[in-house]
């Protein structure tokens, strides 16, 4: 059994046949997934909630993806906390530093990112954490803001994980677990895999990150919660793991992360 520790299922690409997709997710051996509110605009946070709600099988998250840093407001932080008190909201995130895009200046990702993980600290609640830069510096100051307002005290996954090995390992020793997503299974991704198999498999997870992201055979087309298990598969492959050692190792790891009720039943 899967667990998709990433995923958009609000995002308005599943809105013509999301009942479709879910159902495809969970016949494809999906025991649940982390539906991310964050990442296609402040209000859409609400969407994830909305679903978590319709489904067991469903967590939610709310937060403020640093493409929007820029848009939070003190209205937006107030829906922010209203939401975090929901029972069905499992995580602060995603949010972090995205040093390649750059839609917002850096100094307010920083403001936005710390915020978060105090309120994360505050809530008692895990960190999903979105990083992308071009060189190490997006690397280095998340880890920075992390140390700094999450004192040790907050967990958390760095999703979508395509850093350096030796980074990898800082972030294990500070409570971060890592998320690989479809780019584990891209042709160029020899790298990623080597550094996937030298990780300790208690400390990964797999995810979708979808719409986007598709994994191969699937690359170029709309991304979906079922494909995980490909992501998974390529995985226990770079690993030398079993198939299902590599789904129950990474679903144990969501489960223990997010705090999910096991198993999530429909
Ligand atoms: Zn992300
Ligand atoms: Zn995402």
């Amino acid at each position: 059994m899967w667990l998709d520790s990433h995923c958009h299922v609000g995002a308005a690409d599943f809105d013509a046949d999301r009942g479709d997709v879910l159902a495809r997710a969970w016949a494809g051996g999906l025991e649940a997934l982390v539906a991310i509110g964050s990442g296609y605009g402040i209000e859409a946070n609400s969407r994830a909630l909305d679903l978590a709600g319709e489904d067991p099988r469903i967590f939610a998250t709310v937060g403020v993806h640093p493409h929007e840093a820029i848009e939070l407001d003190a209205a937006g932080r107030e829906r922010l906390v209203g939401w975090l008190a929901a029972p069905r909201v499992v995580a602060v995130g995603e949010c972090g530093l995205d040093y390649h895009y750059m839609r917002s200046p850096r100094e307010v990702q920083r403001a936005v990112f710390a915020e978060q993980v105090a309120l994360a600290r505050e809530r008692d609640l895990p960190v999903s954490i979105h990083v992308r830069g071009d060189d190490a510096s997006a690397w280095d100051e998340m880890l920075d803001i992390w140390h700094a307002e999450g004192r040790g005290g907050v967990a958390g996954v760095l999703h979508c994980y395509t850093g350096t090995l030796d980074f990898a390992r800082r972030a294990l020793d500070a409570r971060l677990e890592i998320s690989f997503s479809g780019i584990l299974t891209f042709k160029t991704a020899d790298d990623l895999r080597a550094v996937a198999a030298a990780l300790p498999l208690e400390r990964l997870m797999v995810e979708t990150d979808c719409p986007l992201l598709a994994p191969v055979p699937q690359r170029g087309r709309r991304n979906e919660p079922a494909h995980v298990a490909l992501v998974g598969t390529r995985l226990a492959e770079a690993c030398g793991a079993p198939v299902d050692a590599v789904a129950r190792a990474t679903s144990a790891n969501a489960r223990r992360l997010f705090r999910l009720p096991v198993p999530a039943r429909a």
